[in-house]
C-alpha cells in the first residue's frame, strides 16, 4: 500500500511518514504542490494526505487536477484550516475526508485504513457451499432458490459470509450491520439470525449458519472454526 504525503511542514511530514511506515506502509513525501501531481501522475498512490496550505500552489488545486486523471486515488485533506466552509469546500472538489490539524495518529490512521478499504475493488459475489450472494444486486440464492431478505437481514449475512469460518460476536454483527454500538441491545442478532436461518438453511441439509458458543455466530460449510491468520 503506497501512501503519498503531501505536507511543507518538515515536522508534520516526519510525524506521519514515521507513523505510517510503522503501521505497514509505503510512504512517499512531496514538499511542494507540483513535486505532488509529478508524483501523482508517475505512480498509483493508494491514497493521498493533503496539505491545503502548500508553497506553491492551494492544495485544492493540486486535488483539482488530480481528480483529472482517469485514475485517482482516494485524497484525505490534512490542515489547519478548520472552517467549515473549507471542509465543504474541500470535500465538493472530491476529497474523501478531512482531518483537521492538530490530530491524534490514531485518528488519521483509522481514517487512512478506511479509505484504502473503501478503495479495494470490492468482490461482487460470495459464495459458500450451495449460497450465493450477489452484492451489486443484493440477491441472495441457494441451490438455485432464490431468497428474498430483509435489508438488515442481508447486511448481516454479508458480513457472515466476508467472513466465513470465523466466529463474529453479536456485538461486532449490531456495530457492523447497524453502525453504531448497541450495548445490552445484542438480543436483536439472536432475532435476526433465527429469520436468517429459515430462510437460508432450515430447508437445507447442510446447515450454514453455526452458533458459536460463547461467542456468536459464524458461516460455513462445516462447523469447524478458523482461527485468524490461519488463511
Ligand atoms: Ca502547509
Amino acid at each position: 500500500m503506497r501512501i503519498l504525503v503531501v505536507e511543507d511542514e518538515e515536522r508534520i511530514a516526519d510525524f506521519v511518514n514515521r507513523g505510517l511506515g510503522s503501521a505497514g506502509y509505503e510512504v512517499e513525501l512531496a514538499q511542494d504542490g507540483q513535486t505532488a501531481l509529478e508524483k501523482i501522475h508517475a505512480v498509483d498512490y493508494d491514497l493521498v494526505i493533503l496539505d491545503l496550505m502548500l508553497p506553491d500552489m492551494d492544495g485544492l488545486a493540486v486535488l483539482e487536477k488530480a481528480r483529472n486523471r482517469k485514475v485517482s486515488p482516494p485524497v484525505l485533506i490534512l490542515s489547519a484550516k478548520g472552517e467549515v466552509d473549507d471542509r465543504v469546500t474541500g470535500l465538493e472538489k472530491g476529497a474523501d475526508d478531512y482531518l483537521v490539524k492538530p490530530f491524534a495518529f490514531v485518528e488519521l490512521l483509522a481514517r487512512v485504513r478506511a479509505l484504502i478499504r473503501r478503495g479495494q475493488p470490492s468482490v461482487e459475489k460470495l459464495v459458500i457451499g450451495d449460497l450465493t450472494l450477489d452484492c451489486i444486486r443484493r440477491k441472495v440464492s441457494r441451490g438455485g432458490d432464490s431468497i428474498d431478505l430483509a435489508p438488515k437481514e442481508f447486511s448481516i449475512l454479508e458480513y457472515l459470509m466476508r467472513n466465513r469460518g470465523r466466529p463474529l460476536s453479536r456485538t461486532m454483527i449490531v456495530e457492523h450491520v447497524w453502525d453504531m454500538e448497541y450495548d445490552g441491545l445484542t438480543n436483536i442478532v439472536d432475532v435476526y439470525i433465527r429469520h436468517l436461518r429459515s430462510k437460508i438453511d432450515d430447508k437445507y441439509p447442510t446447515k450454514l449458519i453455526h452458533t458459536v458458543r460463547g461467542i456468536g455466530y459464524m458461516l460455513d460449510t462445516t462447523a469447524k472454526t478458523v482461527e485468524p491468520g490461519e488463511r
